[in-house]
């Protein structure tokens, strides 16, 4: 209800700048201003579904990590790890949702994605981005693991979210003060 109230709007914006009715400039920053606000909006809703995919892991007995990946405004790709469930060391949430977005628009191109992820990705999924061509990754948690480091990623648009980087990281703490 609420999404379909901000897309109203925005289709209003844009129909009275077509039509003249407001001065361009306040349109403009008017318009500018919604983009903005459901553009913020939409990011957290991705951010929650991987934040879902990451609450299944933690139900599965796995390390609560999950991924979406986006392309044009539509979810094409979820996964959480598996890794414990495969006993595979390279089912990571990134590699998963990468698979599934492949197989979902037949093309290895992931060109104009973008993948949410609950924690910052390790150097392998980072590796698995570049080789699909993702454009932007959007992570929650700040990855703390010693075999991650920081280096330039071929100019690839890394960004922690604002508002789901606590949850994620909760996530986490919950799954590994329950281990011990
Ligand atoms: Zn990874």
């Amino acid at each position: 209800m609420f999404l379909l109230k901000i897309r109203y709007i925005n289709r209003g914006v844009t129909r009275a700048l077509e039509t003249g009715q407001i001065r361009k400039k306040a349109a403009l920053t008017i318009f500018s201003c919604v983009h903005l606000f459901y553009g913020g909006y939409m990011i957290n809703q991705y951010m929650k579904a991987a934040v879902n995919q990451a609450k299944k892991a933690l139900e599965c007995g796995e390390v609560p990590v999950g991924a979406v990946i986006v392309k044009e405004g539509k979810i094409i790709g979820r996964g959480f790890n598996k890794k414990e469930k495969t006993k595979v060391g390279t089912e990571h949430a990134e590699i998963i949702a990468i698979r599934k977005a492949c197989k979902k628009i037949g093309d290895w191109r992931l060109n104009d994605c973008t993948l949410y992820v609950t924690l910052e990705p390790c150097l392998m999924c980072i590796g698995a981005v570049l080789e699909t061509r993702i454009e932007k990754i959007i992570y929650g948690a700040k990855n703390q693991s010693k075999k991650h480091k920081k280096t330039d990623f071929y100019n690839l648009k890394l960004e922690q979210s604002q508002t789901f980087g606590e949850e994620a990281s909760n996530l986490l703490k919950t799954f590994f003060i329950n281990k011990r």
